[in-house]
């Protein structure tokens, strides 16, 4: 029998793509319910869908912010249980914190972490019955390593990772399995939707040195690693279809291998300095020119031989 995948945040990036991707599976392994919040928005899906649409791939609503349209979604499920959860839906914030509103903060805490939350509990009782699921959740590298002016963001991402590892514990007691899936830069509609939150923004409360660090700083640097690191849905949709079809699923798996050495710097050193000082150096020290070709490490020590913008 196919495994039954639910997948959040279908109609754009990500989500869409691995949908159609486990839906057209050729050993059919999958019937994917793609649920979105806004089913308004569910032609490009069907399109890419083709003919797995109301075969292998059935489209649904679900805001995963609300209760009721969760509970509605999952009641609807034919058999009632899931195989496979794919936590997708998520919400990026960027920018200096005083110009943030507590009410957009919320917001990414509302959808990233309590969004997943909520679901996970939901289809926890039938997966516990069934003594098997695997629950995937789309993290970010920025679950694991804080990056400047994404401050709530990677928050939001380090609280579904802590959440997920204390779950992960309990639940291979019932043989189900947790992974985060931690994609580096994404070259999907996420980072438009957030340069687009910047233009129409005039950073209330933000002083002159911050907002130039902001806009001179980190925005070209930002747009310099998704020209330079970022994957396509495709490449990360690929590493998630692996993650799912394994039957003995890891905790943790990182998507892009041109980022690794960035989050390495955590765990080399556990005082943190190693990974502050780094990212310092890299945005506030190095010419930009150089700043991200990572070829000569000598940067993560402070011996740098190239030209800086000021003494390290
Ligand atoms: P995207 O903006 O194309 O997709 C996110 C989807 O989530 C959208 O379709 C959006 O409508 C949906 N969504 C938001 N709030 C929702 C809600 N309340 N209920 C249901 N759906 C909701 O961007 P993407 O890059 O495909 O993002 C997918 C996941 O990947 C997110 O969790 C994101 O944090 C993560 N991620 C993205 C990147 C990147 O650079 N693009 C990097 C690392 C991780």
């Amino acid at each position: 029998d196919p495994r039954t995948v639910l997948i959040t945040g279908c109609s754009s990036g990500i989500g869409l793509h691995l949908a159609v991707k486990l839906a057209q599976d050729p050993q059919q392994r999958y019937h994917v319910i793609a649920t979105m919040r806004d089913l308004g928005k569910k032609e490009k899906l069907e399109a890419a869908a083709g003919e797995s649409l109301g075969r292998t791939l059935t489209v649904a609503q679900m805001d995963v912010c609300s209760e009721d349209s969760v509970s509605a979604c999952l009641s609807s499920i034919k058999g009632g249980s899931l195989d496979v959860l794919v936590n997708n839906a998520g919400l990026g914030l960027v920018g200096p914190l005083e110009s943030l509103n507590m009410t957009d903060i919320k917001k990414v805490f509302e959808t990233n972490f309590f969004g997943v939350v909520q679901l996970i509990k939901a289809v926890l009782p039938s997966m516990k019955q069934r003594r098997r699921g695997h629950i995937v959740v789309i993290s970010s590298v920025m679950g694991m390593q804080g990056i400047i002016f994404n401050d709530i963001y990677s928050a939001s991402k380090f609280a579904i990772e802590g959440f997920c590892e204390s779950l992960a514990v309990q639940l291979l007691q019932f043989n189900i399995f947790v992974s985060l899936v931690e994609p580096g830069p994404v070259n999907t509609e996420f980072e438009a939707k957030l340069m687009a939150q910047i233009s129409k923004d005039n950073f209330p409360g933000t002083d002159p040195d911050t907002l130039s660090y902001f806009l001179n700083i980190y925005l070209p640097a930002s747009k310099e690693i998704f020209q330079t690191l970022g994957q396509s849905p495709d490449d990360v949709v690929q590493a998630i279809v692996q993650v799912i079809g394994s039957t003995r699923p890891s905790l943790r798996y990182q998507t892009n291998a041109l980022y690794t050495p960035l989050t390495a710097l955590k765990y080399a050193d556990p005082s943190g300095d190693l990974s502050v000082r780094t990212f310092y150096r890299l945005l506030f020290r190095c010419q930009p020119f150089f700043r991200f070709s990572l070829c000569c490490l000598r940067c993560l020590t402070g011996n740098c031989l190239r030209p800086r913008i000021t003494p390290m």
